[in-house]
């Protein structure tokens, strides 16, 4: 369904965390194919991504060492909620191919105009 904006949509903003006004990103993880390098979970700019035995903050100290970090899942802040935004950062830079967005960070009102639409292809290393 096409959704109709009026020029009030301009000047609303939407609630980060309520779905009905902000669809935030989600990612699809392979397990088959992850390797547990963490490279993701480094890069992300939002800090959103999480694997079961260590955090970004571990790996960027150096306190997690050793390159087998699991694989990694989007952290939701609240139910269906996350801080991704989509950009793909992380699945561009991936060597195993293995993350695959389930779905973009699309905001309602105004924003809609500023970001990502369905139709946007993502960067795929070659
Ligand atoms: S960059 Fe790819 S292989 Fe490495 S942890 Fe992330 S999903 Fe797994
Ligand atoms: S798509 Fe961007 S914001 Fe979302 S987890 Fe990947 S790098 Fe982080």
């Amino acid at each position: 369904m096409k959704i109709k904006y009026s020029i009030f949509d301009r000047f609303r903003i939407p609630a980060y965390d309520k779905s009905s006004q902000m669809q935030t990103g989600d990612l699809i993880f392979d397990p088959e194919k992850c390797n547990g390098c963490g490279t993701c979970v480094q890069i992300c700019p939002g800090g959103c991504l999480l694997t079961e035995t260590t955090t970004k903050v571990d790996i960027l100290s150096g306190k997690a060492k050793g390159g087998k970090y699991g694989v990694p899942h989007v952290v939701q802040m609240k139910k269906g909620a996350t801080l991704c935004i989509a950009c793909f950062d992380c699945g561009t830079a991936c060597p195993r191919g293995a993350i695959s967005i389930k779905h973009n960070f699309n905001p309602g009102y105004h924003f809609k105009r500023l970001t990502q639409t369905s139709d946007m292809r993502y960067p795929k290393r070659g």
